[in-house]
């Protein structure tokens, strides 16, 4: 085997719940979404004594329920934001670059219509900046087209009162892969690391967070983890962990739903990702192509509540509907194409703005206590570098309180991710397009690369001595049966909504969201965990579960 996959299973979690309870570390951090997955991994490439608990799954939270993109964010112009289209316009270079895999470009285009709140030209001026934003080293410098050319290319686009486009570059990522790319990466880099990890009260000891009580969520035993510093990265779940620290403290966030729709590809085809508007209040949304999908969305709607129980109701279907079909009447989408729907909370500073659509996107890093480090807001398209600002204060901290220097260098610019060392990554796949070509078609072997990218070969290795692990999970998509034993084994992968969910797309991908499959992922998992027929049982029951949820906004439909 080589050595760009290390073991990452249940038993290096529970290695790991052991050494953490025996372990003073000099930084936990609490969160394993996308930003506390990279703190986790700069830290711990500094030298640092670094764990990681996270209480549900690597993304169960807000980081698998994005719009997926690496983007710029040519709609902050607007709000005069440049330094945070600066910022995310040099890590999307960063990303495409180190993780060539799992970040992609996409082509967006940008269709102008009369009456729109800003005409084409002054949206052409807009992506000049943009284009200068990004120090003109985007994929592409943008194009401005006339209404024929838009109407060719993107035939979708509605034509009534239609001016022009704007054509340019952003690109989409895998946000569930990419999080456990970098908890991977982490791991390598000697982080300790655990799922199913849920803090539930913080140690204090003379005003001084000095530690978490934590909470192993297979077994519900407690344990004490000891640690220097901490970085609160819980995204929705910020002021959570703020109370536990101070129970005077003060609301930080002001989270907000989105929602996103997924149809089939063939109702609304496009080439590239576009623009629409909502009628009702203006809002600008997307059509994104995802393989044999489309993604439409988003919502942006206050929210309170609980971050664990978010889900998509009948009003934000409806309203997404309505967008898409007044951006692109052709296609007349209604209910009954929807596959299916996910929600997300967007973990927002507070503010006074009218709507959560215009509240900032930056992120914070504040310091509540001694030694305990929030960081809230913020985008995935920023992760490495809050992730940086976030163990620089760290960093600042253990050397002035307790004299600690990094043992590293670290450093994260030029650092590629587990699979991606992939210098020319259209060369790369047609050369295994052809090589794997007798045994895999195109999509399944496109999907293998894009997934795992030099990691394939891992994959395809535990088949070597069954071939039924070689064939599809579900005929209509490329995931194969040995992804299932790949996920337990080298993914963390506990449960049947993480391989379901996270690891493959399932989930999202199918109208039942995977019930079908589950007893069959179930019997691939339990034979590598240890399930008896009774757990297997109940995971598929639990699964059920979360798939009756996920299909509320059905109404009547809700049961399969
Ligand atoms: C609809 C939507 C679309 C978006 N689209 C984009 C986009 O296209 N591009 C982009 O750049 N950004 C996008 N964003 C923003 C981006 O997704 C988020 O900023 C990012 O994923 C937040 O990551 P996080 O790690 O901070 O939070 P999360 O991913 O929510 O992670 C926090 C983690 O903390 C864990 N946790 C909570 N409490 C505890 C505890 N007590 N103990 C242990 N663990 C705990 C949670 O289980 C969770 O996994 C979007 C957001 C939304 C909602």
């Amino acid at each position: 085997m080589s050595s760009s996959v290390l073991a990452f299973s249940a038993q290096t979690r529970q290695e790991n719940l052991d050494r953490m309870r025996s372990t003073q570390f000099d930084i936990l951090v609490i969160g394993g979404g996308v930003t506390g997955a990279s703190i986790a991994r700069d830290a711990a490439l500094r030298g640092y004594r670094t764990a990681l608990v996270e209480r549900a799954d690597f993304a169960s939270g807000t980081s698998s329920k994005s719009s997926k993109l690496v983007h710029g964010g040519v709609r902050y112009l607007e709000s005069f934001e440049f330094g945070l289209v600066f910022e995310a316009s040099r890590e999307r270079r960063y990303a495409l670059r180190n993780s060539p895999h799992l970040v992609r470009p996409l082509p967006f285009v940008f269709p102008v219509h009369k009456g729109d709140p800003r005409p084409l030209w002054q949206i052409t001026i807009g992506m000049w900046l943009y284009d200068a934003m990004a120090t003109f080293r985007n994929i592409e410098n943008h194009q401005t087209w006339n209404k024929g050319h838009a109407l060719r290319q993107e035939p979708v686009i509605g034509p009534q009162g239609l001016t022009g486009a704007t054509h340019y570059y952003d690109a989409a990522t895998d946000d569930a892969r990419l999080t456990l790319a970098i908890i991977q990466d982490a791991h390598q880099a000697g982080a300790v690391i655990a799922n199913y990890a849920h803090v539930i009260d913080l140690l204090q000891k003379d005003g001084q967070v000095v530690g978490a009580q934590v909470r192993d969520g297979l077994t519900g035993d407690e344990f004490e983890l000891r640690a220097r510093s901490m970085a609160n990265a819980t995204g929705p779940w910020t002021d959570y962990l703020l109370k536990m620290a101070d129970t005077d403290a003060a609301r930080r966030l002001r989270p907000t739903k989105g929602v996103h729709i997924i149809v089939p590809r063939e109702r609304i085809r496009s080439q590239a990702a576009i623009t629409m508007n909502s009628p009702r209040d203006g809002r600008l949304m997307f059509l994104i192509p995802w393989g044999q999908f489309s993604v439409l969305g988003t919502t942006d709607t206050d929210y309170e509540g609980d971050p664990a129980d978010v889900w998509a109701d009948a009003d934000d279907i409806a309203y997404i509907l309505e967008s898409a079909r007044h951006s692109f009447p052709v296609a007349n989408l209604n209910e009954t194409d929807i596959i299916s729907a996910y929600a997300g909370l967007r973990p927002l500073i507070g503010s006074d703005a009218p709507t959560g659509y215009k509240v900032s996107r930056e992120h914070q890093i504040l310091r509540t206590a001694p030694g305990f480090f929030t960081i809230a807001g913020g985008k995935l398209t920023t992760w490495r570098s809050m992730a940086e600002e976030m163990v620089d204060e760290l960093a600042r901290y253990l050397g002035s309180e307790h004299g600690l220097s990094p043992s590293q260098p670290g450093g994260t610019v030029d650092r590629i991710l587990p699979g991606g060392d992939i210098p020319d990554w259209y060369t790369y796949l047609a050369e295994k397009v052809g090589e794997l070509g007798n045994r895999f078609s195109p999509e399944t072997v496109t999907h293998l690369i894009s997934t795992y990218g030099t990691g394939y070969s891992e994959v395809l290795a535990l088949a070597e001595g069954d071939a039924r692990l070689t064939e599809p999970l579900i005929p209509s998509l490329p995931y194969l049966k040995a992804e299932v034993i790949h996920a337990v084994r080298h993914e963390m992968a506990l449960t049947l909504e993480d391989v379901l969910g996270r690891r493959t797309h399932i989930f999202d991908q199918v109208r039942d969201n995977g019930f079908e499959v589950a007893p069959q992922v179930a019997a691939l998992m339990g034979a590598e965990l240890g399930w008896s027929e009774q757990e297997r049982a109940r995971q598929v029951e639990d699964y059920q579960g979360i798939v009756e949820k996920a299909r509320r906004w059905r109404g009547d439909n809700t049961r399969l």
